[in-house]
């Protein structure tokens, strides 16, 4: 088969890696990938969100299965423009349509679909402009802290968590009267705190059944101790220990089930991945977020995880006779620590060479912000590379992560070294 990865971070090239290792897969291309996506397949240099020009490689390349990695492509609409194509419409597309990607492009659309289906989550509202003194009114009742989310897509900066009613007023005036968010903050949910701890579910289905991937946790922050700014994530670890088998078993129950069943209910048709960010509340688990795709840098420890073809998964998906495919999932621990661009998350340098990489020994290297300038690596993003490790036990899984992020190197690298060792 024929295949196209779309998209170009450390979740693509973990993509690329598995998939390239199917029997099945006859030819790899990532639109656009990275300097490390080559080593698995061709890259293709194509922008994500054009769809033009992914119609045409597709049609000249023969392609016979086209996967998805971020959301951007998915939110606009990818997987409709092939529907709509006569010529495309027979090509599976692994992720959402636009309809159901909106579980992740709209916080009020997945807080309304959750609430339809009783899946837990924490209170909310939702306010425009219109109704900025209702927001107000429920502010004064809402009880501290309190969550605002900018309605639409903002890059993971549109979620504000405010510690006095003052701020929270502020705040809520700026996102929407300010469109201090831009578009996405013209709605604003406005939801109870949860106190608790966060992990990632990952669900992989055809629309009708499911099969739950194994879990992860990622750590956001810039700092060790996660303290510091918020970034797309500096590492992650699988499975995670306090997602015991009967925490699991409530999140099947509890989320999963009404989650698939909600979107068959209303004939909202799903194939793909849904990532369920959770948070673990003395044992119950609360939906925090949707996301329509693999999560960024879970995929990385995720991935490895899958003993079993990755790519006949994904066909599964494809004819709808996922229930009929197996999913197999090592007892091992994964480990993921992301090396990222000086000055990240701020104003981050660019184009420093990287050298190193054959250092890595016990570990998978896995690019993403990487691109090649002559014969050398250099960074191009400010999440740069993510070094995964797979041993049987957490703390050799961690170190070696650790210790072979440690052996790369360019100007200005900066990594977490306590990335997992809470879990210990
Ligand atoms: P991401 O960048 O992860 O996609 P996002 O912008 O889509 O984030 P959310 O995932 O909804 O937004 O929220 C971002 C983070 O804010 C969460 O990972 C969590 O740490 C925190 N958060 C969100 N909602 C709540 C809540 N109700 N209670 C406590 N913390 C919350």
């Amino acid at each position: 088969m024929n295949i196209l990865l779309i998209g170009s971070g450390g979740r693509e090239s973990a993509f690329a890696w598995k998939l390239s290792q199917s029997p099945r897969c006859s030819q790899l291309f990532i639109a656009p990938g990275n300097a490390g996506t080559g080593a698995y397949g061709t890259n293709v240099n194509l922008k994500v969100t054009d769809f033009e020009g992914i119609k045409a490689f597709v049609l000249a390349n023969g392609i016979n299965l086209v996967v998805v990695g971020p959301e951007e492509p998915l939110v606009k609409g990818i997987h409709d423009f092939f529907l709509a194509d006569e010529q495309l419409k027979s090509i599976p597309v692994i992720g959402p349509q636009q309809q159901a990607a909106q579980l992740e492009g709209s916080k009020d659309f997945s807080k309304q679909f959750m609430q339809r289906h009783n899946v837990p989550t924490a209170a909310s509202r939702t306010f425009t402009r219109d109704t900025l003194q209702e927001g107000f009114d429920y502010l004064a009742t809402a009880g501290l802290p309190v969550v605002l989310k900018a309605d639409g897509l903002a890059a993971g900066k549109g979620v504000l968590i405010c510690l006095s009613l003052q701020e929270a007023q502020q705040e809520l005036i700026a996102m929407l009267t300010e469109a201090k968010f831009g578009e996405a903050s013209s709605k604003v949910v406005v939801e109870q705190f949860l106190q608790g701890i966060e992990l990632s579910v990952f669900v992989l289905t055809d629309g009708n059944t499911y099969k739950i991937l194994p879990e992860a946790k990622d750590y956001k922050r810039i700092g060790e101790g996660d303290t510091g700014l918020n970034t797309g994530g500096m590492g992650s670890v699988s499975p995670v220990p306090f997602a015991d088998a009967e925490f699991m078993q409530k999140v099947e129950q509890r989320i999963v089930i009404p989650t698939v069943e909600g979107l068959k209910q209303e004939a909202i048709p799903y194939q793909g991945f849904i990532f369920i960010g959770l948070m673990n509340c003395d044992g119950e688990p609360y939906v925090i977020e949707y996301n329509c795709r693999m999560g960024d840098p879970e995929t990385e420890s995720v991935l490895p995880r899958i003993e079993s073809d990755l790519l006949d998964l994904l066909m599964g998906v494809a004819e709808g006779n996922l229930q009929e495919k197996e999913l197999k999932i090592s007892d091992k621990i994964a480990a993921t620590v992301v090396c990222v661009a000086g000055g990240y998350p701020g104003e981050y340098l660019k184009n420093k060479v990287i050298s190193g990489l054959d250092n890595v020994r016990g570990s998978v290297a896995f690019h993403a912000g990487t691109g090649m300038q002559g014969d050398e690596v250099i960074t191009t993003g400010g999440r740069v590379l993510a070094v995964t490790c797979l041993q049987n036990d957490m703390f050799t899984a961690l170190q070696q992560a650790t210790l072979d992020a440690s052996r790369i190197y360019y100007d200005g690298k900066y990594f977490r070294k306590d990335i997992g060792f809470d879990l210990i």
